[in-house]
């Protein structure tokens, strides 16, 4: 995966910017069609740690429309490991993209009940064979983090004011508060409704060190809630693809531009502020929209 790194880029966001604020993106959209975004990077070190334990498998969780899921199928086929998904909710008459995607990559689905799925301590107890190696739902963990703090090295970060990422799990938002300079502030935008435990979770995967570092969580962006996306931000979307050519994801990209255009607008960022917002992939998930609901 490291010589896809080429692909990435970083590009202005012309329209974020003015005398007194840059806007830059990090394109890690651009990092590979299936494993693109942060996933890669967040599941890096739990692949080496199995392969280190001569572990055979890993198994991970996730709903029928889990980015991490599908790039869990992938790495895993990419590093010669099996791969198992155990699935919240029964199984589907018709299988979701993401599934189907993670099944053509060799990936065995276990789907449990919303209910078995919520006690994943218990699940994990009751499943687990030997050669099994398991990572959190979402890549939640320290390896996670640290792996999600790779990101960054992609390109030179040290120019900006400002790293600004969308927050599922916060697993990415640790990473790059852990790799952040001391005169950076790194800014999550929650795109879960009442996501009130984001700053334990992101701070639970910090160092005591890391821990003084400059950050900020944004809660009023999540759009009514997980992959709620009402016809403003799909709007609001398009509206950015015309303007800047930048393609963005209804769950978690999107709401992050809209977050950063709404706080530039009221004045959040000091003059000279340069900000860079990470573009963390998940663009397969506009697969479950109704065809021409974008224009990309
Ligand atoms: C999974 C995902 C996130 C959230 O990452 P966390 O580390 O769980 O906060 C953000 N953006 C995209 C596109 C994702 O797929």
């Amino acid at each position: 995966m490291q010589e896809a790194f080429k692909n990435i880029i970083t590009q202005k966001i012309a329209g974020f910017s003015n005398i007194a604020v840059q806007a830059d993106v990090l394109r890690l959209d651009l990092l590979h069609p299936v494993v693109s975004g942060n996933k890669w990077f967040k599941l890096r070190y739990y692949l080496q740690d199995a392969i280190r334990q001569q572990k055979t498998t890993i198994v991970s969780f996730g709903g029928a429309y889990s980015n991490h899921i599908v790039a869990t199928a992938y790495a895993c086929k990419n590093a010669g490991l099996h791969s198992v998904g155990i699935i919240r909710g029964e199984a589907p008459a018709i299988r979701s993209h993401t599934l189907q995607a993670a099944t053509d990559l060799g990936m065995e689905l276990i789907f449990v009940s919303r209910e078995a799925y919520r006690n994943k301590t218990l699940l994990q107890q009751e499943l687990d064979r030997t050669g099994w190696y398991w990572v959190g739902e979402g890549g939640y963990g320290i390896p996670g983090a640290q792996g999600a703090a790779t990101l960054l090295g992609t390109t030179d970060f040290s120019i900006y004011s400002h790293i600004i990422c969308a927050t599922g799990t916060g697993t990415m938002m640790a990473g790059c508060i852990k790799a952040c300079l001391p005169h950076q502030q790194v800014i999550g935008i929650s795109v879960l409704k009442g996501h009130d435990l984001l700053q334990q979770e992101v701070e639970a995967l910090l160092t005591n060190t890391e821990r003084k570092k400059n950050y900020h969580f944004f809660h009023q962006y999540h759009f009514g809630g997980y992959a709620k996306h009402p016809q403003e931000l799909i709007e609001f979307m398009n509206e950015l693809y015309r303007q800047e050519q930048i393609p963005t994801d209804i769950v978690y990209t999107g709401k992050l531009f809209f977050a950063v255009s709404d706080l530039i607008r009221k004045d959040f960022f000091s003059a000279g502020s340069r900000l860079l917002l990470i573009h963390s992939g998940g663009l397969q998930g506009n697969l479950s929209l109704p065809e021409g609901s974008l224009i990309y």
